[in-house]
Order: structure tokens, then sequence, then C-alpha cells
């Protein structure tokens, strides 16, 4: 009784359901109202004499008035996308009351028309009556309650009316009538179960493509918006600024170290900590604009109607939170953020045209002010067009007839013995002329050309070794593509193979930032080249941030002390730093050379915290082959000279 009172009632309607039931009510009460009014005017016409008047006019009058009333009630009632779940439920139930009111109206109306007039005119009645109570329930198939009520209402005064012993042939239309009243009631329960089920399926759809939408959107580990639907974002953020006439500022975030912490703690805690980073961020940004994750450990802010200062200070804000350590259950780990941020007051066109912006102003960061903000200017865009310039050229060039190799050598600090010479590539490019390797090699990379490039010098370089005494080594550079890309290390150890040197006369220099970029590749590679009888030495060191411990576990037989060290050997800090930076290689019986010595001074004080071996223009200046052959002639004729 209770479930069947608040199902009357509309009490445990479910909002969705409402929602439709109001949608299709709209459409069929107000021919609901039409009907009755129809029916009601021909009733009365055709009791005009035999009725009094205010039975035939006034009364009616007053019913048909109500119903026009609800009929433009219902028409001029907006969608029902405006009204509230609780406002629909409300209207519903209005609906069953007045339908119910307005019914009783008409049946007592009715049933006192049909005591006047002859036979004809009582059917006409009768007629009435039942067409327009079947009319009613299928205009009401979406609201069973009031199609109850409505049906309940009529049927029982009009059966108490009609059913009497006296009278076969209206007792026989009365029940007659309540029969298909019945039948139309069921059949409409039942069509209504199926509104019901269809309504459900859909909101459920709905839920399930909501759902699929959001997580098609959301980056999983952070919880922030992915790089789909960041860039659909910031593709709408530019045509907003474009219309206001705002600046936009697009920053790539890239996280320093992480991969390291990752390969050091392991993969689970890789993703606890890139979590960790997402909710600092989206602290940061809170109120300032839109911060996703891309990808890996790269992260996208926007911002909207800032100056360019404003957002690199944002920015500034957000390398600085992330570069607090982070406490993950026991461990603590510092990571920390550089950024590269990209205004629409340099960079017109698109979002992606914006992300390239601010990502070179981000590789200018990682190169120059790590862990901080850099804002990407004209100088960058000089920049991009000439390594464009640079690009192009590469991708055309002959590489074995343009590309050169040059020596360098590399001497023991006590006697100035050659021990090494370092090859180094020289690029003369018919179009714009020489090219110096810092700026090709990376280019090189990019362009997806260097596992040829490095064959050509390696080639070039053990045809130098041939023409050097036996006892000097050759060493040479490799990318940080070469030791990850397993093909080119293959065909490597094979060129080294077929040359038939000694591979103990070969060293292969590998820089820290290069192997940091893939630690596990680069681990693989080096054992595989040592277990050849190749020596690996570690280059540029100090530049890569990476902490001793997590070097020690590589095998590394020399270390080349990066020449930012040496050019601080003037002050004691930098005495003291180079100290101990030589104490722990030789701790770890790694032979030490120190890099870019320029002057005696620097010499003297090398020789005298026991540094192995060093290089520099102190020395020797790079050269071709044929210039070294005779420098190192002339050395060792000078040598036997004073001996
Ligand atoms: P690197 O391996 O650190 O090479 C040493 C760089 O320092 C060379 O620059 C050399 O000319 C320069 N240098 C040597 N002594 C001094 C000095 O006393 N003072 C100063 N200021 N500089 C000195 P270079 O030849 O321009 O090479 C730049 C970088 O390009 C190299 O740095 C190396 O990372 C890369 N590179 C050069 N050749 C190759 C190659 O064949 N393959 C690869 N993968 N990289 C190469
Ligand atoms: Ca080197
Ligand atoms: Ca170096």
């Amino acid at each position: 009784m209770r479930t069947f009172l608040d199902w009357l009632t509309l009490r445990s309607v479910e909002p969705a359901l409402a929602r439709a039931q109001f949608g299709e009510l709209q459409r069929q009460v107000p021919l609901l109202y039409a009907l009755l009014s129809v029916n009601s005017v021909a009733v009365s016409y055709t009791h005009y004499d035999a009725a009094p008047d205010w039975m035939t006019v006034w009364v009616p009058a007053v019913l048909v008035g109500v119903s026009l009333l609800r009929l433009v009630q219902w028409m001029r009632g907006s969608g029902t996308g405006s009204l509230s779940e609780a406002a629909i439920v409300r209207r519903l139930r209005l609906t069953t009351a007045l339908g119910a009111a307005i019914t009783l109206g008409y049946i007592l109306w009715a049933l006192a028309l049909a005591r006047y007039g002859d036979d004809h005119q009582k059917a006409h009645v009768a007629i009435f009556i039942a067409i327009t109570v079947i009319g009613c329930i299928s205009c009401l198939m979406h609201l069973p309650q009031a199609a109850l009520a409505v049906t309940a209402i009529a049927t029982v005064p009009y059966l108490a009316f009609y059913v009497s012993p006296g009278d076969a042939v209206y007792t026989a239309i009365g029940l007659n009538i309540l029969l298909v009243t019945l039948v139309m009631i069921r059949a409409l329960l039942n069509s209504f179960e199926g509104f019901v089920a269809l309504i459900r399926t859909q909101t459920e759809t709905e839920r399930l493509n909501r759902e699929i939408t959001k997580l098609a959107h959301t980056d999983m580990l952070t919880g922030l918006p992915n790089r789909r639907l960041f860039f659909a974002e910031a593709e709408e953020a530019l045509a907003r600024c474009r219309a206001l006439g705002w600046d936009m500022a697009f920053g790539v975030i890239d996280l320093d170290r992480f991969k390291a912490a990752n390969d050091t703690f392991g993969h689970l805690l890789g993703d606890e900590l890139l979590a960790a980073v997402g909710t600092r961020l989206a602290t940061v940004f809170q109120n300032n604009g839109l911060v996703a994750r891309l990808g890996g450990d790269e992260f996208a802010f926007i911002t909207e109607g800032r100056h360019a200062k404003a957002a690199v200070k944002l920015a500034n804000q957000a390398c600085h939170v992330l570069a607090e350590p982070f406490q993950l259950g026991e461990i603590a780990v510092s990571i920390g953020a550089s950024c590269g941020v990209a205004t629409t007051r340099e960079i017109g066109g698109s979002a992606r045209a914006l992300y390239d912006g601010a990502d070179y102003a981000l590789y200018k960061a990682k190169s120059g002010a790590r862990g901080f903000a850099t804002l990407y200017s004209p100088e960058h865009e000089r920049r991009i067009r000439s390594e464009h310039a640079v690009e192009a050229a590469l991708q055309t060039a002959r590489l074995d007839a343009e590309m050169e190799v040059y020596l360098q050598p590399i001497a023991r600090v006590r006697d100035q013995a050659t021990l090494t010479v370092e090859a180094l590539a020289r690029w003369t490019s018919p179009q714009l002329g020489p090219v110096g390797p810092d700026l090709f090699i990376p280019l090189a990379e990019r362009a997806g050309i260097m596992h040829r490039l490095t064959l050509t010098l390696l080639g070039k370089a053990l045809l130098c070794l041939e023409r050097l005494p036996e006892e000097v080594r050759l060493a040479f550079n490799l990318s940080a593509h070469d030791i990850t890309c397993r093909d080119t290390v293959v065909a490597v150890v094979s060129l080294i193979r077929r040359s038939g040197i000694a591979p103990s006369r070969l060293v292969l220099e590998l820089t820290e930032t290069a192997v940091l970029r893939d630690f596990e590749a680069a681990e693989a590679s080096m054992r595989l080249f040592r277990a050849l009888g190749v020596k690996i030495a570690l280059d540029d060191f100090g530049t890569g941030q990476s902490s001793l411990s997590y070097l020690s576990r590589l095998p590394i037989d020399e270390v080349k002390i990066d020449r930012s060290f040496l050019s601080g050997a003037g002050d004691a800090k930098g005495r003291e730093l180079l100290s101990a930076v030589v104490a722990f290689c030789r701790s770890m019986r790694m032979t030490c050379i120190a890099e870019g010595v320029e002057d005696e001074e620097q010499l003297g004080f090398l020789a005298s915290i026991g540094c192995d071996a060093f290089q520099g223009y102190l020395l020797a200046r790079p050269m071709p082959v044929a210039d070294l052959v005779a420098w190192e002639g002339s050395r060792r004729a000078g040598e036997r000279r004073t001996a």
C-alpha cells in the first residue's frame, strides 16, 4: 500500500524518468484538452434545446475555459532543459491533481446533462463519456498515475449512473466501457514499463558515455587533463584570447632527474612521484590557468590574459615547488623541474606552434638555466631558423665527402706522453661552410641520420689510428642515440671487429647526460663494448647532476672531468671541488682526465692533486691526422734530443 502511495504521488520517481515523462506529456496533454473541449462543445450543442442554458452554455463554458487555459499553459511551457528535477516532479503532481479535478467537473456535468433529452441525446452523452475517457487514457499513457486517477474518477460515477437492473442496454454499455477501460489501463501499464526500461537504458548509456569521455580525457596517474584534452582546451583558449585581444601563455614543464629517481627507486615509486608532482602543480595553477600531464615526465600549462612576465613568474613558482623534496613513504626524493614558456606575443598560429616554441625554450632552459623558466624570445626564433637550415643541409649532405675527423691528443700529466687521441667530427657544408659538432650532432640525432653519421666517422677515425704509433689509443665519441640504439651498437661492434685493430686501443666516450637518458639501455651497451675489450670513458663528468653512487654502478674505466671544473680552478672553492672529484675517481680506480686545460698553472695544480691525464689547448688543438702525425713526430724527436 505504501509503495503504491509513493508511486501514485510520484515520491519514488527517478529524476531522468520524470524528465522524459514530462517531455512526452508536453506533446500529448494539449491534445487531451483539445479533445475534451471539442467533445464538450459537441454535447452541449446537441442538448442546447433540451437542457437549461446554464447546463449547455455556462457550465461547459467554464469547463472548456479551464481546459483551454491548461492547453495554452502546456503549449507555452518551454523545454524540460531549464527546469530542475524537483520542479518537474512538482508539475507532474499538479498535472495528476488538476487532471483529476477537471475530470470530476466534466463527469458530474455530463451525468447531469444525461437527465435531459430523448434517447438519441442520452446515447450521445454515454458515447461522449466513453470516448473521452478512452481518449484521456491514451493521452496520459506517459503518466499512468494521472491516467488511473482520471479513469477511477470518471468510471465510478458513470457506472453508478448507468448500471441499473431496469435498463439492460445502458447496463451493457456501462459494463462494456468498464471492460475496455480496464484493458486500456493494462495495455498502458505494459507500454509504460517498456518506456521506463528504455529511459533507464538511455540514462545508463549516457552515464557510461560521460565516464568514457572523462577517462579518455584524464591522465590516470595524476588525475590531470591529458594531452588530448589539453590541446583541445588550448585551441579554444587561443580562439578566446584572440577574440578578446588577450595574451595567452603556453608552458612546458619537464622534470629534472626524474629518470634517475625512477631507475633507482623503481617504477611504482616513479608513478607515486608523478602523482605527487601533479598534486603540487594543480595547487599552483588552481586559479591561474590549466595544467595537464602530456606524458612521461612532461607537464604543460596555459594561462589566459596574463603578461609574459606574470606567466614566467608562475612557471618559476612551479619549478620552485617541484624542487622541494618529495616524501614518499620512507623515501625522500629530490628532483627539480625546468620550464619553457611561449606567449602569443612572439608566436602566432596554433597551440601546436606555441608548444613547439615553449619546448624550444625548455631545451634552452635545460642547457642553461636549469631549474628555472625560460621565455621564448626572438633570439630563439633566429636560432630555430638557422637550425632548420643546418638540418636541411644535413639531410642532403654526402657524409663521406663532407665529414672529416680531427684529432686532439690527451697526455699523461706526469711526463706529458701522448696516451690517446680523441676523434672530433668536423663538417664543411657546401651551402653553409664549416659547422661545429656541438650544433650538428644534436640535429643529426633529431633528423634521424645519427646511425649513418657515427659509422662514417668511426670508419674514418679507425683509418687515422693506423697512422699512429702502436701505443697511442683512439677515443671516439658516441651520442645518446648511439648507445641506446641496438642497431648502432651492433654495427659499431662489427666495424671495430672488421678493422682488425686491437679493441684495447679504443676508448668509447659517453656523456653523462646520454647515459642518464636511458640508463638501462646505456648500461647494456657499455657492458657489450667492455666484453669486446674496448674501454669506456664517461665524458663531460659533472654536468649531468647525477649522483656519484649512481654512476658507480656503471662499468666505467675513465672519467673526463668537464671543462667547467677547470675554469673554476682559479679560486679556492673550485680547487677544492676539483680535488674532491679526482680523489673520488682514484678511490673508484678509474683513470681521471681533465678536459680544457689551457695554461701551465692549471696543469701544475692537476699534477699536485694526482690527476692522471689532461687534454686542452695547452697541449694541442684538434687537428687533421697528417698534422697530428707530424706533431707527435716532432715531439718524439724533441724528447730524443733532450734525452
Ligand atoms: P667533447 O667530447 O667534450 O670534446 C671536447 C671539446 O672541447 C671539443 O670541441 C674540443 O675542440 C674542445 N676543447 C678541447 N680543448 C679545449 C680547451 O682547452 N679549451 C676549450 N675552450 N675547448 C677545448 P668540439 O670539437 O667543438 O666538439 C664539441 C662536442 O661535440 C664534443 O665535446 C662532443 O660532445 C661532440 N662531438 C664531437 N665529435 C663527435 C663525434 O664524432 N661524435 C659524437 N657523438 N659527438 C661528437
Ligand atoms: Ca669527448
Ligand atoms: Ca667532454
